[in-house]
Formats: structure tokens, C-alpha cells, sequence
């Protein structure tokens, strides 16, 4: 059977389709983007097409999340390229609303996870976490899915959708699926199309000091104190590139770190020019 593709741009077409596909026994997954999709979105679609029956792609440029200062006018929207690759990749629905359908009114409710979002990307960019997890939840009540995927490229992120989740009892499953690389470590982020030829070299930074910090704690036996200190002095040594922070921390607390444990997770977030980065690495320690 030929496989059917459709979009949708409103709130009612979205229910019925869906109601549609569930109706016929199936399974619903829901794969939430701002669009300019890349092998990293693409590698979620998958994954949603292994694990459920009716996988609708999610397609909003969400203003909320995005601080006055930051790149809401300039985020890229190929909207045609982005639908392709969704056909081509067997999603069945794409939900692509206007903000108008999603913000009606001046939205005066949002939802909070409190302390896990006011530290590190929340630290960096007030507010941003509220209109993440308030859109997510959103889109929850929209779409209704069984199943949502994430990726760990975010890794607060899909931490803060499972406090939500937990915390406010959503009916949804939560899988956070790992950071599509491109070959030479770069992690995919629709934000790369923003970086010179220059700036794609200097970014490399970031993956090779995940690298160092993994190799110190795992190889060197050294402290997260010491892992921290090496990702630091890779980071700042490299021309061209503001940091943000570099850490070691609790891969559920996000707390610093100081004795290394089983569960870790090293982050980093910096500027190259105006394009901000963020990549990840979880890091256990084998017994
Ligand atoms: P975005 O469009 O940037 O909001 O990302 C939509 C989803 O794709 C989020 O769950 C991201 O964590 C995930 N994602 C973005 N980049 C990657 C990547 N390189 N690998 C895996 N997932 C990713």
C-alpha cells in the first residue's frame, strides 16, 4: 500500500487525523521540530516509525522559547525541503500551524519546571526552558500522542520534558534517542547553516572537548575537576570561540560534579560569532 502523506496546519484537522489512525488500532508518535530538518530530526522520525504505527512530524518555530536578543526572525524556515524530506522519510502527518493557531491569544499560562531550568541553558537564556515545556505540553494536548521523541543533542531539554511529564501525569511516553553526528563530530543542529567555512572548523571544538573530558574521566582516572579544567582549556584556547560553560555534572541534577560517579553527562554551550552551540556528551563510568 502506498504510503499517504498529509499536512495540516490547523487544530481540528490535526484531531481528526489522528483520531482517524487511532480509531484504526494504531499507535500514535510525535516527533515536535522547528523545522529545517536535518539527519538528527530525520534519525527521531525513524525511530518513531520502529516504535509506533502513525508518526506525526511537528513543525513550529516556537517565539516564546526565544529570548528578545536571539534569532527568532532569522531562524530558517524551508518549509518545501522540510515537507520532502518528511514524505520521503514516511512520516504520515505534518503539523505545521501558523502562530496564530498556536498562540491565539496573548498566552497568559505557561508551565515551569522549577530549579532543572534555571541552570546552565537556563541560566544562559532566561525564560527559554518556560516556553520550551509550555509549547511541548501544547503540542502533547494537540496531537495526543502515545509516544514523543526527543533528542539527547538537547539533553536539559528532554530532562525537563520528563519532569513535565512526570510531575503534571501526561499520558505520554518519553524517548530521547542519541546525537546524530556529521563525520568529523560536528553534532547536527539546523543552527550550523548559520556558521562560516571558518566558523563550521572552529565549532569542531566542542565535540573534540567532549572527547577530551570523556578520555580524562574514563582513560586518565581523573577527577570531574580535572575533565572540567582540560574541556575549559581546549575551549578557550581555540580562536574564534566564546564559551559559555563547560561541565561535568549529575546526569539527572545537572549538578557539578566534584567525585566522578556512574552516571555523568559533560556540557557545553559557546558562541562561534552570533551562532550559539550546544553539545553533549553522557559519560558512565564502566565498575
Ligand atoms: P529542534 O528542531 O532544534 O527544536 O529539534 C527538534 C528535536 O530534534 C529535538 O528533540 C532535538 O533534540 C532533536 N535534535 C536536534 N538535533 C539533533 C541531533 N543532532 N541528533 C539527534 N536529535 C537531534
Amino acid at each position: 500500500m502506498p504510503h499517504s502523506f498529509a499536512t495540516v496546519q490547523s487544530i481540528n484537522d490535526l484531531r481528526s487525523a489522528v483520531r482517524d489512525a487511532r480509531q484504526n488500532g494504531r499507535t500514535i508518535g510525535c516527533v515536535p521540530t522547528m523545522g529545517a530538518l536535518h539527519d538528527g530530526h530525520l534519525s527521531l522520525v525513524e525511530a518513531a516509525r520502529r516504535e509506533t504505527d502513525f508518526v506525526v512530524v511537528t513543525i513550529f518555530v516556537n517565539p516564546t522559547q526565544f529570548g528578545p536578543s536571539e534569532d527568532l526572525a532569522k531562524y530558517p524556515r524551508p518549509l518545501e525541503a522540510d515537507l520532502a524530506k518528511c514524505r520521503a522519510a514516511g512520516v504520515d502527518l505534518v503539523f505545521n500551524p501558523e502562530v496564530e493557531t498556536v498562540y491565539p491569544t496573548a498566552n497568559a499560562t505557561f508551565v515551569e519546571v522549577p530549579g532543572l531550568s534555571e541552570v546552565l541553558e537556563g541560566a544562559h537564556r532566561p525564560g527559554h526552558f518556560r516556553g520550551v515545556t509550555t509549547i511541548v505540553l501544547k503540542l502533547f494536548n494537540m496531537v495526543l500522542p502515545d509516544v514523543a521523541f526527543f533528542g539527547q543533542k538537547d539533553y536539559q531539554q528532554q530532562l525537563l520534558i520528563r519532569h513535565l511529564v512526570a510531575d503534571l501525569n501526561v499520558p505520554v511516553r518519553i524517548r530521547t534517542c542519541p546525537t546524530v553526528r556529521e563525520p568529523d563530530g560536528l553534532a547536527m543542529s539546523s543552527r550550523n547553516a548559520y556558521l562560516s567555512t571558518e566558523g563550521r572548523q572552529t565549532a569542531l571544538a566542542l565535540s573534540q572537548a567532549l572527547k577530551i573530558a570523556e578520555q580524562s574521566l574514563c582513560d586518565d582516572g581523573q577527577s570531574p575537576a580535572e575533565a572540567r579544567a582540560r574541556m575549559i582549556e581546549h575551549l578557550t584556547a581555540t580562536p574564534g570561540l566564546t564559551l559559555d560553560y563547560a561541565t561535568i555534572a549529575d546526569s539527572h541534577s545537572l549538578e557539578d560534579l566534584d567525585e566522578a560517579t556512574s552516571e555523568m553527562v559533560a556540557l557545553i554551550a559557546a558562541r562561534v560569532g552570533t551562532t550559539r552551540l550546544i553539545d553533549n556528551q553522557p559519560i558512565g563510568l564502566s565498575s
